[in-house]
């Protein structure tokens, strides 16, 4: 545990938080400022800054934040899809730095192609084309 990490307090319940998920790996917690009708921050108990302070010794723990996304997505029915992101560094946009997957469903996604439509080059084009719908 870092001394001063909000998601450490989360996890030690020194910070309140609506917790849907734990094991003595992993805990998940409902997002605070939820951008999808579920946004669920799903953690590791292990106190990384980010995604570049994890070792090889750590990929059976970063595959179970994903495989726990997935549970988490069947028991609430994200039927018609979901977003798993990870925010590494400010500069992609990380603004607590206890490594965390965000888990979103329950609303349609533009094409990840698309987020940075200043940059749209030909894959971006066939992504507009063959999306009916981009939101
Ligand atoms: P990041 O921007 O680092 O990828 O994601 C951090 C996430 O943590 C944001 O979506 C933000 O809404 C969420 N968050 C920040 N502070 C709190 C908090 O105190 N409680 C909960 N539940 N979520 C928080
Ligand atoms: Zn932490």
């Amino acid at each position: 545990m870092s001394a001063d990490c909000l998601f450490c307090k989360i996890a030690a319940k020194q910070i309140p938080s609506k917790i849907v998920y734990e094991d003595p790996e992993l805990f998940a917690f409902e997002d605070i400022s939820p951008q999808a009708p579920t946004h669920i921050l799903i953690c590791p108990r292990k106190h990384f800054e980010s995604l570049t302070d994890a070792a090889p010794e750590d990929q059976a723990l970063l595959g179970k934040l994903q495989l726990v996304a997935a549970q988490l997505a069947r028991e609430r029915k994200l039927l018609e899809g979901y977003r798993t992101v990870l925010n590494s560094g400010s500069g992609a946009g990380q603004s607590v730095f206890h490594l965390h997957l965000h888990l979103l469903g329950g609303r349609q996604f533009r094409c990840i192609c698309l987020v940075a439509a200043s940059s749209a080059g030909p894959r971006a084009s066939r992504c507009a084309i063959s999306l009916p719908r981009i939101g």
